[in-house]
């Protein structure tokens, strides 16, 4: 694109750079740029990797003789004459206009758009393109969109970009701020290596974005999509392969594999372990006992399981002479994990203690001269171990539970307080597909428990539609009678906005005051205080409530074995993973128990969704569900991770990953420290937050 396009768009003054913010741009105002923020983009950079959907093609013309009816035709005509009526059926305002090229003459017309008898002067010579229909007046454009032909031709009778859009945003609009800014692409530092673009024939980053918006033909544009898709996932290659070598190169904490103390452990269970549960245990303890230190993350549902396994890891590093640290998103879940591991462990010389916030100061400065001094060898809690004052002298194994990615400052921190990087076992009872994981988490080792403990009764799922609320809230109260708990859970905390969704203050509300008048309801929710909170949830474990309405704050690990049934208010709002794991929260003990999920109007995927949820009691097919019902991006939700977005890669491309898998692989066979290539080695600034890369 020549550079005289680009001074067209701002004013000579303003040295245009990819960082220019866009309302800075000629052609863009401050209510634009506030409608371009709302699709993610602020600068010209933003600008130039806001790629194409799809590209719509008028680029084949038909002489005007030649329209046919029926069908979307595109033609290169001039306007003999336009006028403008008011229909006189409907209040409506035609406007129709002759059309002529060298050899016929047809019209078209538009409707309500009244403006468009200024703009189509008699001479005008236009593209035009549309559905045509047979009239009595003849062949007629129906609503067709057009552009004066002239020099460029952007919108008709091109292969023009349709881009995502929003309100006052359109494809049209977008391409004329986008083109005259394509010369800047040749500022676009290429990340991809120049060696390895030409291996895999692949073109520079410059004419690859040139190409996406103004494509020479569709091939070029697919082409240009690959080599841009390439690249996201080359870089996303080599920061997991970069963090992978970088730990296993680094001095970690080895624990020998004990197998007559594993035997031992196993031996005092009260049941016999699944098979997932033996695999995964083996997994753990071969990583523990190589030299560099572990990165898995054990996958399973609740109540598959997992907690046993963590404890065996916990039982090992205690006995090659090291600490173990684990951490849970809540206090309540810590807790949980402090008595279970009681249970567990301290028969065997290995009693946990347990830091929380609620923990008093006396208490804490006690723990903490244990850890320091090592003679406490497992400690659970919160965030809370890793706030400054906890130094344990010799961890060996950290376990973080229900969080997938831990993040890599939160990890320095716990390898900071000893000399080597302790091993690190990540727990979840929301599987990543596997599909998924081998892209997105190449640096992490997989261990999954895909059956459950013999003997556990499936959840009973219901998709509960309005009429049968009561009967439902009926069949609730029976269950109480017989003595059992219930879940009532609400997406949201307060009556808030126009959506209509229930809250969980106005249905504690109005259920303790009506429908479960006489039975004993508690509220939960998260902007309670954490020591409120702690009360009142142990007041339903311990059975003094009959009936807790919650927001998601009980949606992870929380356990009380009489609770039989989980009433998820507006259910379709929650994704199928979520669902899931509510569901989780019930059936902990012998007694049937119910999911019933209340649908609050809900359209057709809303419908497949809450099925898909009832359909099954697999966590691992229902993540795999998801994936298909709303795509990687939105499952995993990158910029939460705090990985940057994949604009033009699918992350399900198998093929595509093994190549620029293969890719990252030999360049970091030969240029192990990223040096060969500068704009390579900027480019993982994107990936610090997760990858563990310096
Ligand atoms: P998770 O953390 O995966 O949700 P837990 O580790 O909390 O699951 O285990 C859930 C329950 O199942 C616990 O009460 C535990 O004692 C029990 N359990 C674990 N493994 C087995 C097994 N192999 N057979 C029977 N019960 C088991
Ligand atoms: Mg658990």
């Amino acid at each position: 694109m020549s550079s005289q396009l680009v001074s067209l768009v701002t004013p000579a003054h303003v040295p245009l750079d990819l960082d220019l913010p866009l309302q800075r741009i000629t052609g863009i105002g401050p209510r634009q740029a506030q409608k371009l923020e709302k699709l993610g983009l602020s600068t010209v950079r933003d600008l130039l990797f806001h790629l194409p959907r799809r590209y719509e093609d008028t680029r084949e013309t038909v002489p005007l003789r030649a329209l046919q009816p029926g069908i979307v035709q595109t033609a290169h005509v001039r306007v003999r004459n336009v006028s403008s009526r008011r229909s006189p059926y409907k209040k409506m305002v035609l406007v129709e206009a002759t059309l002529e090229d060298d050899g016929a003459v047809a019209t078209a017309v538009w409707f309500n758009q009244p403006f468009l008898a200024r703009q189509l002067q008699p001479g005008t010579e236009l593209m035009i393109s549309g559905k045509v229909e047979m009239s009595r007046t003849g062949m007629t454009f129906r609503s067709p969109v057009f552009e004066r032909t002239g020099r460029d031709q952007h919108h008709v009778g091109t292969l023009a970009p349709i881009y995502p859009e929003t309100q006052g945003i359109t494809s049209r609009f977008l391409r004329t701020r986008i083109e005259p800014l394509l010369g800047l692409a040749t500022q676009v530092p290429d990340r991809l290596p120049p060696s390895i673009r030409e291996a895999e024939g692949l073109m520079p980053i410059a004419e690859a974005l040139y190409q996406v918006h103004v494509p020479d033909d569709l091939a070029r544009a697919a082409r240009a999509r690959e080599r841009i898709a390439f690249e996201e996932l080359f870089l996303l290659q080599v920061a997991a392969e970069r963090a992978r070598r970088r730990r296993m190169s680094g001095p970690g904490v080895i624990v020998g594999y004990d197998i007559e103390l594993a035997r031992r452990f196993v031996a005092t269970l009260p049941f016999k372990l699944t098979d997932g549960q033996r695999v995964a245990g083996h997994e753990i303890l071969t990583d523990l006992a190589a030299p560099g230190p572990m990165n898995r993350l054990l996958q399973g549902d609740v109540g598959s399981g997992k907690t046993v396994v963590a404890a065996l890891a916990a039982l090992m590093t205690h006995h090659a002479g090291f600490q173990t640290a684990v951490m849970a998103p809540t206090e309540i879940l810590a807790r949980q994990h402090h008595a279970t591991l009681d249970k567990l462990l301290t028969q065997h010389g290995l009693p946990p203690r347990l830091l929380v916030g609620s923990t008093s100061a006396a208490a804490r400065r006690e723990i903490l001269a244990g850890l320091a001094g090592g003679h406490d060898s497992l400690i659970v809690g919160t965030h809370a171990l890793i706030e400054d004052g906890v130094v344990m002298i010799n961890l060996g194994l950290v376990v973080v539970d229900e969080q997938h990615r831990f993040g890599v400052a939160q990890r320095r921190r716990l390898r900071q307080t000893s000399g080597a990087m302790p091993n690190y076992l990540a727990m979840t009872a929301t599987p990543i597909p596997r599909s998924l994981s081998n892209t997105l988490y190449g640096d992490v080792d997989l261990s999954e428990l895909r059956e459950m403990p013999p003997g556990r009764h499936p959840v009973e799922t219901r998709v509960i539609p309005p009429e049968a609320r009561d009967s439902a809230y009926e069949f609730v109260r029976a269950e109480v009678r017989k003595g059992r708990q219930a879940f009532v859970i609400c997406p949201r905390i307060e009556e808030s906005d126009k959506l209509g969704a229930r809250s969980a203050t106005a249905e504690f509300e109005r259920l303790s005051t009506t429908v479960f008048r006489d039975l004993r309801v508690e509220l939960l929710h998260g902007r309670m205080p954490a020591r409120e909170k702690t009360e009142r949830m142990e007041r339903f474990v311990r059975g003094d409530a009959d009936v807790l309405v919650a927001t998601s704050v009980v949606e992870v690990g929380v356990d009380v074995p009489n609770a039989t049934i989980m009433l998820i208010e507006g259910a379709e709002r929650f994704g199928l993973a979520q669902l899931h794991q509510f569901r989780g929260r019930v059936g902990r003990d012998q007694h049937q128990s119910y999911c019933l999920l209340f649908e609050g109007g809900i359209d057709e995927e809303g419908s497949q969704r809450l099925a898909a949820v009832a359909a099954t009691d697999s966590g691992f097919e229902l993540a795999e569900r998801d994936l298909q019902l709303r795509g990687p991006g939105q499952l995993v939700g990158l910029r939460q991770h705090g990985l940057p977005e994949m604009l033009a890669a699918d992350l399900l491309d198998v093929a595509l990953g093994r190549r620029t898998k293969q890719a990252a692989l030999a360049w970091l066979d030969s240029d192990p420290d990223l040096s060969a290539w500068k704009p390579l080695s900027d480019a993982m600034n994107a990936y610090r937050a997760v990858f563990d890369i310096d």
